[in-house]
């Protein structure tokens, strides 16, 4: 036999209610009976009653109040009043408060028997209705669900199988995914490795030094080397509410095709050294083994003058080859100031010769740097030497030296053409001339590429800033030698 019904009766102690509890059992309902609201509130909680047929006035209170209020807490519950009479108030009341239905006097067993199945009948409607609904939803919500989960396994297998090292990283650093060109590239298992710091997993100091580096910054580039000699250019991206991301492309062969070149130059600058001298030595003896006529002297003097030249370039290229292959090694305590201080010396005749006003603003007690004087000299010579050569005559050079948080801050600002913005980050580089540069300004656009190397050689950083027609200033920053207390 399938579980009886049960209907709440919340009324007042009266010959109705006994004639009502009959009635209902009468027709196989099981019945409860409150008397007070807080009986009603508990045995709506602990019994779920299937109807409550409530009284118009109950424990006191407005029957259609605290039916109302139920209904707020059980919004599919069938409520009936019993009302004291017929009137059109308690309907409207009755329809205003959302109960399924009315009772009232003089009650007939079979009315009552009656009302209750209908508002039985409604709720079971309602109800299934309701689960139809929550059915239809559900698996529409599962068939989302599956598709994302489709998409999820088709990113995953693409992620898996691109070429580029990809890393998922939680803001803990722990791996949320790692691909298999990253676990090759690390020597890495690929299974079970989602959940473990990364850190502790791979011993690549590159990487950790990336890791540690790019804390809270944008987008960062960096070199991670292996023992094998493989090379791969790095990205650390954080991703906002996850963690951050890494990808890595291999750039070995770009390297070795970087060296190659650097190799060829370099042997070729080397090779190209002996006959430079011989063509020099020659043009030197020339006069002196027999009279020369002034025009055969005019042509030695081009060519000793272009072998100088070569001269120049061919040594500028073998520095740059020796800066870049890390031999300078070289290091002692350097006072910058007093380098300048022989630089400009050198440049004296040259800044007199164009009318330059040359300021210097040097200060006090600057901390040494541990550098080889020779390479400071270089940079320094290359920067002034620039400044005096695109600065037009009667124009302005001003030398800063400063101290600050234990590094050395160098500026050598002028007045000349300015560099064009598109151009600025390209003046570094090997052979760069900038477009201010007109045909008669000589150079071969080594000379900030040697700056660049023997900064970054003394873990310094240049930069430049200018704008066009209104000069130019380069700076250089070097961390200055730290003295120890004793
Ligand atoms: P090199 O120094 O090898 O004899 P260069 O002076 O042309 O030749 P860099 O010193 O490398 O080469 O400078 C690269 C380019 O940057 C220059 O050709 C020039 O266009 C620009 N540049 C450098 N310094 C200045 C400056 N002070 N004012 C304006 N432009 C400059
Ligand atoms: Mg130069």
């Amino acid at each position: 036999m399938s579980k009886r019904e049960l209907i709440l009766l919340a009324l007042d102690e009266s010959p109705a209610l006994r004639l009502m509890e009959r009635a209902l059992r009468a027709a196989d309902y099981e019945t409860a009976i409150v008397h007070e609201q807080n009986g009603l509130a508990k045995a709506l909680d602990e019994s779920s009653p299937s109807l409550l047929l409530i009284g118009e006035t109950f424990g006191g209170e407005n029957g259609i109040e605290v039916a109302a209020a139920q209904l707020d807490r059980f919004p599919t519950l069938p409520i009936l009043l019993f009302a004291e009479k017929d009137t059109t108030g308690t309907i409207k009341a009755v329809l205003k408060a959302g109960l399924s239905g009315y009772l009232y006097p003089p009650l007939k067993t079979d009315e009552i028997v009656d009302a209750v199945k209908r508002s039985l009948a409604r709720a079971g409607h309602l109800g299934d209705w309701i689960r139809r609904e929550v059915k239809r939803t559900t698996s529409s919500l599962e068939k989302r669900a599956s598709i994302s989960e489709a998409e999820k396994t088709r990113l995953e297998s693409i992620i898996a199988n691109l070429e580029d090292g990809v890393i998922v990283l939680d803001d803990q650093k722990k791996i949320i995914l790692i691909n298999r060109a990253a676990c090759t590239a690390f020597g890495l298992e690929t299974a079970a490795l989602a959940g473990q710091p990364i850190e502790s997993l791979v011993s690549n100091d590159d990487l950790h030094v990336m890791l540690a580096k790019s804390e809270g910054s944008a987008v960062k580039y960096y070199e991670i080397n292996f023992d094998d000699g493989r090379v791969f250019n790095a990205q650390h991206t954080p991703i906002p509410k996850i963690g951050s991301a890494i990808t890595m492309q291999d750039i070995t062969y770009l390297k070795r095709l970087d060296q190659m070149k650097n190799d060829f130059v370099h042997t070729v600058s080397h090779d190209l050294r002996s006959p430079l001298t011989a063509v020099i030595g020659y043009a030197e003896l020339i006069e002196r083994v027999g009279p020369v006529n002034e025009q055969q002297k005019e042509f030695i003097h081009r060519v000793k003058g272009s072998v100088q030249s070569i001269t120049t370039l061919v040594n500028d290229l073998l520095d740059l080859g020796r800066l870049e292959a890390g031999f300078d090694a070289r290091r002692e305590l350097v006072q910058v100031e007093d380098v300048l201080q022989y630089s400009l010396g050198l440049f004296e005749s040259l800044i007199r010769k164009k009318n330059i006003h040359l300021y210097q603003n040097i200060a006090n007690d600057l901390p040494p740097l541990r550098a080889n004087p020779i390479r400071i000299r270089q940079m320094i010579d290359n920067l002034i030497g620039n400044a005096i050569k695109y600065t037009p005559d009667g124009g302005e050079i001003r030398v800063l030296i400063l101290a600050e948080d234990n590094q050395i801050i160098l500026e050598v600002t002028d007045t000349g053409p300015g560099i064009p913005r598109e151009e600025q980050s390209k003046i570094f580089d090997k052979f760069y001339r900038a477009s201010n540069v007109t045909n008669d300004t000589k150079g071969t656009g080594l000379g900030l590429a040697i700056v660049k190397s023997i900064v970054d050689s003394h873990h310094g950083r240049v930069w430049v800033e200018s704008v066009v027609n209104h000069g130019a200033s380069f700076f250089v920053v070097l961390p200055a030698y730290e003295q120890k207390e004793t």
